[in-house]
């Protein structure tokens, strides 16, 4: 094997992703390892530098058949120092020099880059981007993250908060609590969390017979699957849920495409696999409220690569940003 290689690295929560990437994009071998939390995230980035080393040596590959490492971290980047400004969720709460370790402990070169950002690049290079230059990713899971993609490349904002699409005002009055300090961000109604919370809401308000009322008695828990595969067997207060979520994420959107016309965005995370149960009515608002010309060449598709999407965007940083 000679071919050239890229190590692609996507920092979660729990878990690290890691994997290496052909030159091309393509995953040829995936695996994780935890992500360690304690003592402030100290053991973080040795860690990641020795999953690397021992995967180098396990397959005997040359160090310079290795372009670099990409890495999608989860917080606002400094992309000229390389710097995670913070990153709460990993223990980071002080910026941290993330390129400048990693490079030191490898001897790699190391691009880093805002996790939703990497994943809004996987999608745009090898996923349901297909090629497209202008792309906008938002990702539906416990939080909602995004990704603005202009002419090819990732807007990043002043201060690296471009694509926060998660904590675009959506409910200006009587909104929930956001973890960013804010009120009806577009998260508390969108992510699957936010789902939840719209239909035990409307479950009190309205008293109809509900499959989802049912399940919520009989195992104390709902998901959004419940209630995703519920709207598509017609249930009266599953269609109104998916009818409140589509038009505030429907409404955001279309803002966002007329401020952008992409020539996709893209729909990714957990809630996205409720395919077109969620697609089709959304499609009807973002319609309904982006100006003409945008509403006629945006589309709205799902995004098809799924946990790898991380990792390949990840490469796609050392391929095109080193
Ligand atoms: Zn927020």
């Amino acid at each position: 094997m000679n071919e050239k290689l890229i190590i692609g690295v996507d920092i979660g929560g729990t878990t690290t992703k890691l994997a290496l990437v052909l030159e091309r994009g393509e995953v040829m071998e995936k695996w994780e390892i935890p992500t360690n939390t304690s003592n402030s995230g100290v053991a973080i980035i040795p860690d990641i530098a020795a999953a690397i080393k021992l995967k180098i040596m396990e397959h005997s590959i040359a160090q310079e058949q290795i372009l670099g490492i990409g890495v999608g971290a989860p917080g606002p980047v400094n992309m000229q120092t390389g710097i995670l400004y913070t990153g709460v969720n990993i223990g980071w709460e002080k910026p941290v020099p993330l390129r400048e370790e990693l490079q030191h402990l490898t001897s790699l070169p190391v691009v880093i880059e805002n996790d939703a950002n990497v994943a809004a690049l996987g999608e745009m290079w090898k996923g349901a981007g297909d090629g497209a230059r202008d792309v906008v990713c938002i990702t539906l899971g416990t939080g909602v993250g995004g990704g603005v993609i202009v002419n090819g490349d990732i807007a990043h904002g002043v201060k690296g908060a471009a694509g926060e699409i998660g904590h675009i005002t959506a409910v200006p009055q009587n909104g929930y609590y956001c973890n960013c300090g804010k009120y009806g961000c577009l998260e508390t109604v969108a992510s699957a969390t936010g789902v939840l919370r719209l239909a035990t809401d409307e479950l009190k308000e309205n008293q109809d017979p509900s499959v989802l009322r049912e399940i919520l008695h009989t195992t104390g828990r709902l998901s959004s699957k419940d209630i995703f595969e519920a709207a598509a067997q017609r249930d009266k207060i599953a269609l109104k849920v998916v009818e409140k979520l589509t038009f505030y994420l429907g409404l955001a959107l279309a803002n966002l495409g007329s401020a952008l016309n992409p020539e996709k965005i893209v729909i990714g995370g957990g809630v996205s696999q409720a395919g077109d149960t969620l697609l089709i009515p959304l499609r009807e608002k973002f319609k309904q409220y982006a100006f003409s010309t945008v509403a006629e060449s945006t589309s709205i598709e799902i995004a098809t690569l799924g946990n790898d999407a991380g990792v390949i965007g990840a490469a796609w940083l050392i391929k095109y940003k080193h």
